[in-house]
């Protein structure tokens, strides 16, 4: 193609959304086999909610959801954000205009100290003396802390309907378990079907765990599923897909993302993504709508004469 085509090709995917930056992804795209779909606010609308959530000692409902509130109030995870408004709704039966900074200083929430984040798990700090951990199964399992089997049942039960289950220890009790639904964007399905027509092959990886993310690839209709993905993990499985010298797309969203993206031959992000992202990315979808993969892959073939 010439440098004009580029050009217009590269205009025809401005004003359809797609941000194109430089001709030799707009090139590669056209001979993509693989795309890589994140699973969470990529496949998923990253609009959480809690669904259920159940208390196994003797502890009183509200102080366990404060107590959760208060661990998770310094975390910037969409699962985070679903505890932290279902926890202000059971304290104040309204979630209007609460913001975390109010929530402090309206008092609701515990003095929480030696707070860290662990990505791909969940969250530790410490609340009147003593330790809470929030997150998943591979947190709980590293601490040490006992799974009884009226746990376990619980949270597969939510796994099954492709819900993500965290788990809440105090004080190295395992106290009790939220579920959380994060639902499908509405076209997901749709493009991914369009993809396989195209004969392109879809993927899903995930930090959430096996059972979810098969629910959700089944929902979906994606049969490559990989799971338990550790950040750094999503880059090495992209370089995978490229040993043989398959053309690899990347779809994501996410700060764990960042690494594939740029691992990837073409990496695109989701426009309401995170920054790093975006900039890690050679497409970015503005539109947040999945069937713009499509339209990019069909503006490469277009631009680059490449219609079949
Ligand atoms: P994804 O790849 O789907 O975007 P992440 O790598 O962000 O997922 O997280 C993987 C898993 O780690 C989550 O599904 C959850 O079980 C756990 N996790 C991470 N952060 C948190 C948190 N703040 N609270 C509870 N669980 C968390
Ligand atoms: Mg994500």
């Amino acid at each position: 193609a010439t440098p004009t085509a580029v050009m217009v090709g590269t205009g025809v995917g401005a004003n359809n959304g797609v941000l194109i930056k430089g001709g030799d992804a707009l090139e590669r795209a056209q001979m993509v086999k693989y795309v890589i779909f994140d699973k969470t606010g990529t496949l998923t609308q990253g609009k959480a909610s809690v669904t259920s959530a159940k208390v196994f000692t003797g502890m009183q409902r509200g102080e366990f959801l404060t107590l959760v509130a208060s661990a998770e109030a310094s975390s910037e995870h969409p699962l985070a954000k679903a505890v932290l408004a279902y926890a202000r709704h059971f304290h104040f039966f309204d979630d209007s205009s609460a913001t975390t900074e109010n929530d402090v200083k309206s008092g609701w929430l515990f003095d929480v100290t030696d707070f860290s984040a662990l990505p791909g798990r969940g969250v530790q700090c410490s609340i009147k003396g003593r330790h809470i951990l929030v997150g998943n199964r591979m947190l709980m399992l590293e601490n040490d802390i006992d799974i009884s089997k009226e746990v376990e049942n619980f949270v597969a039960e939510l796994e099954q309907k492709a819900q993500t289950g965290i788990l809440v220890s105090y004080d190295n009790i395992l106290i009790g378990a939220l579920g959380v639904a994060d639902p499908l964007k509405r076209e997901a399905s749709v493009v991914i079907k369009g993809l396989q027509k195209m004969g392109v092959i879809p993927v899903m990886v995930t930090g959430d765990n096996w059972r979810t993310a098969n629910a959700v690839a089944k929902e979906v209709g994606i049969q490559d599923v990989r799971a338990e993905v550790m950040p750094a993990g999503k880059a090495d499985i992209v370089r995978s897909f490229q040993n043989d010298g398959s053309i690899v797309a990347m779809v994501g969203d996410g700060i764990n993302d960042s690494p594939a993206l740029a691992a990837a031959d073409i990496g695109m992000a989701i426009g309401a993504g995170t920054d790093v992202a975006i900039e890690a990315a050679n497409f970015v979808l503005m539109r947040n709508n999945l069937e713009d993969v499509i339209t990019a892959i069909h503006l490469s073939r277009k631009t680059f004469d490449r219609i079949r």
